[in-house]
């Protein structure tokens, strides 16, 4: 089997691999348990200019990526079964749950935008799935575009050292997390709870458990209605 593949649509392809060629992520993409090819779309450009953009159809301010650029360059790469996605503040938001389920697929070919985004036509004419990380707006879908890969990749075998550590932590089981502790057993006048020192293992899943609920209830009560009814994360 192939291992998991992203290509990243960009104008500014010096940006990759950037912070996903460090650490855990780094390694995993040394080893080939993961693959990142990055195109600059700039290269479909058009004329001496290779121009990308043009002004907004209907007047106003900032430019438009042009359909037939961004068709060319999307028309370029081999899908190989891979879901097709424009990173983009009006689409759907990003959950842990597709993340893990492109986690588990042949990986993901990613158009990033620029300027005030890109012509609607080529969203409808090739069918792309519109990812949003959050409500608020970045200057550009790279970032984005990493954020997703990034949640992505982690969850790929033998990527992190600990698997447990991915079945526990926030949102897996459409929880937060507990909260962590580490030495020094003392800190500023602030000791580690009491229960996590006394070596029963029942006791402190017990406890994590209430934590993780409270601050779930507390924080996001969004996520807690959706548990109260019984929907996956
Ligand atoms: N005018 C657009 C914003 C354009 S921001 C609007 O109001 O909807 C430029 C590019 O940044 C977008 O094309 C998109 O690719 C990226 N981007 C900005 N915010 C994003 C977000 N929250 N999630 C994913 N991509 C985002």
């Amino acid at each position: 089997m192939n291992a998991w593949s992203a290509t990243v649509l960009t104008l500014f392809p010096e940006m990759f691999p950037g912070p996903l060629g460090i650490s855990l992520l780094g390694k995993a993409l040394e080893k080939n348990l993961w693959s990142l090819d990055v195109r600059d779309i700039r290269q479909h450009g058009l004329g001496k200019h290779r121009t990308v953009d043009d002004t907004p159809a209907g007047g106003g301010p900032g430019m438009v990526m042009r359909a037939d650029v961004a068709a060319a360059a999307i028309d370029a790469v081999e899908r190989q079964g891979r879901p097709l996605i424009y990173l983009s503040p009006r689409g759907t938001p990003l959950t842990q749950g597709r993340t893990r389920a492109l986690s588990e697929g042949p990986g993901a070919v990613l158009f990033c935008g620029r300027f005030e985004g890109l012509d609607q036509r080529v969203i409808e004419a090739r069918q792309i799935e519109e990812i949003s990380i959050g409500d608020f707006v970045l200057a550009g879908g790279e970032i984005a575009a990493m954020a997703l890969i990034e949640a992505a990749v982690r969850l790929l075998p033998g990527v992190l050292g600990d698997a447990a550590s991915i079945e526990e932590e926030s949102f897996s089981s459409g929880l937060l997390e507990y909260p962590h502790y580490t030495r020094p057993q003392s800190f500023e006048g602030r000791t580690i709870p009491e229960v996590l020192n006394n070596g029963n293992h029942k006791e402190i899943a017990r406890w994590r458990r209430a934590q993780a609920e409270h601050l779930t209830s507390e924080r996001r009560p969004d996520l807690w209605a959706n548990r109260q009814k019984g929907q996956k994360p």
